[in-house]
């Protein structure tokens, strides 16, 4: 029997309500001790006075919600209180609750309680965290569909043709002497090779949720003066992201979030540039050449007003190995470099990325707004998969990625083993493997070490 747990479910901080959740066999009976009722009638929500019962004292006024189990969250008896969302207070309601026999509940563990309870599946939970970790409509809807079983639904078929196979093997290995009839044997490979398919048009769709998941880290780069803060903000405009307080955000390097249509975007203004005149000296320091290398891509501002100086050329030679666009800010004033000059004087140059995309030189007017439309076009034009039908479902996990690869490449190894005339033993080797691959996804074949190391990654009170 699992112990008690009690969380936190809101944010810390003040709040009009706060909600303390409680799961497991005693959260009835503390509500009780914390309310003085005599009882909870399930699915409904009770108006109370929470009292402290070492000082009878009354706390607040709240409303307490009973789930009962298996009907819950969790699938164990669920009390769900409502405070006025006061930190003071509600450190106080919890504390009332550990004393009664409570515990302080780990990150994910009202997750991981539903999922040992069978109340949903490992990547319906992964799906919960992501939701709540979502930075973009986009993103939160593509949680939602995993989160309601879309995923799950997706595999399931493959999972059952696969059985069927290995079903097909297994009684083989029991019942034929001598090799499969070519016949059957031909059609085993064909249908693997349908699951392989199948499988590596599933895990395709994580360069997109990927993209619309964890978004593109851009960093922008130039001499003092071309522009950058201006553009900085220019882009930031109207578009910026609800997140902003980003971890590893140095002082002298200014980070903010956009978005792109439904990619995030991290925007790093390399501001420390500023401050000195020896920006080259600078640009060589190791913070610097991390942000762009760790960058997706690398916008390098010009002064298109001014001649090209030895201080831009030596930063566009800085970012020759990162994938970069070269924008000619302050096109809005007369030019003393163009467009067409500089495209053929970097024809040749840099990453290829853009090659096959759009333009790499791009002129914008931070001031007026002109080429900024084209900029944001240009910036995740490269990432942007042709194919994808925004309509479909798309992976945004990378363990499920890596999961479904790894699924698919133990299918083709087993065919090319079928294929060699091996045994069906060493066949179905293969073949258990990438089933045990496609049911970690969903958790039915995930070891307690796995399931600790991902729930870990939730929130606490989730
Ligand atoms: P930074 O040092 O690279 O960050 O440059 P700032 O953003 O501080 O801009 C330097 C100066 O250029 C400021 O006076 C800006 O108003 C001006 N500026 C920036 N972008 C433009 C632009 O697109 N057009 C014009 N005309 N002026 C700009």
């Amino acid at each position: 029997m699992s112990q008690t747990i009690v969380a936190l479910a809101t944010p810390t901080g003040r709040s009009g309500i706060g909600v303390v959740r409680l799961s497991g066999e005693g959260s009835v009976a503390i509500a009780k001790v914390l309310t003085a009722r005599e009882e909870f009638s399930p699915r409904h929500s009770h108006l109370v006075s929470l009292s402290d019962p070492g000082t009878n004292e009354v706390i607040d006024e709240a409303i307490v919600t009973y789930f009962q189990a298996p009907h819950s969250f969790t699938g164990e008896d669920v009390i769900e209180i409502s405070c006025h969302g006061s930190p003071v207070l509600l450190r106080q309601v919890i504390d009332i609750c550990l004393a009664q026999g409570a515990r302080m509940a780990e990150p994910g563990e009202f997750s991981l309680r539903a999922l040992a309870n069978g109340r949903m599946n490992l990547a319906e939970a992964e799906a919960i965290r992501d939701l709540i970790d979502s930075q973009t409509v986009a993103s939160a809807r593509q949680a939602v569909r995993q989160m309601r079983g879309e995923f799950s639904h997706q595999l399931q078929p493959i999972k059952d043709e696969l059985l069927d196979v290995i079903v097909v093997l297994e009684s083989a290995l029991e019942f034929v002497e001598d090799d499969l009839p070519e016949t059957q044997s031909e059609s085993i490979r064909s249908k693997l090779g349908e699951i392989a398919t199948q499988v590596d048009r599933i895990a395709a769709t994580f360069k997109a949720g990927k993209l619309i998941r964890d978004g593109l880290r851009v960093a922008l780069v130039g001499r003092p003066n071309v522009g950058k803060s201006s553009l900085f903000n220019a882009l930031l405009g109207s578009d910026r992201a609800i997140v902003t307080d980003i971890a590893g955000t140095t002082r002298d390097q200014i980070h903010e979030r956009f978005t792109i249509g439904d990619i995030p975007i991290s925007l790093i203004d390399t501001a420390g540039l500023r401050d000195t005149t020896d920006t080259v000296e600078i640009i060589g320091v190791e913070r610097s050449r991390r942000t762009m290398a760790d960058a997706d891509v690398v916008l390098v501002l010009l002064d298109a007003s001014e001649e090209l100086s030895d201080e831009d050329q030596k930063i566009i030679d800085s970012v020759r190995d990162v994938p970069h666009l070269i924008v000619l800010n302050k096109s809005d004033k007369p030019d003393a470099i163009s467009v067409a000059e500089l495209t053929s004087t970097f024809a040749r140059r840099a990453s290829n990325l853009w090659e096959t995309h759009t333009a790499r030189i791009i002129a914008t007017s931070a001031k007026t707004g002109s080429g900024l439309d084209q900029l944001q076009q240009a910036i995740v034009e490269p990432f942007t998969p042709q194919d994808s039908s925004s309509n479909g479902f798309l992976v945004t996990d990378a363990r499920h990625h890596d999961l479904l690869i790894r699924s698919a490449d133990e299918v083709r190894h087993s065919i090319e083993l079928l294929e060699q005339h091996h045994s069906e033993e060493i066949v179905l080797i293969g073949l258990h493997n990438a089933l045990r691959y496609l049911g970690q996804i969903t958790g039915e074949t995930t070891t307690e070490d796995m399931l600790t190391r991902i729930f870990s990654t939730f929130c606490i009170g989730k």
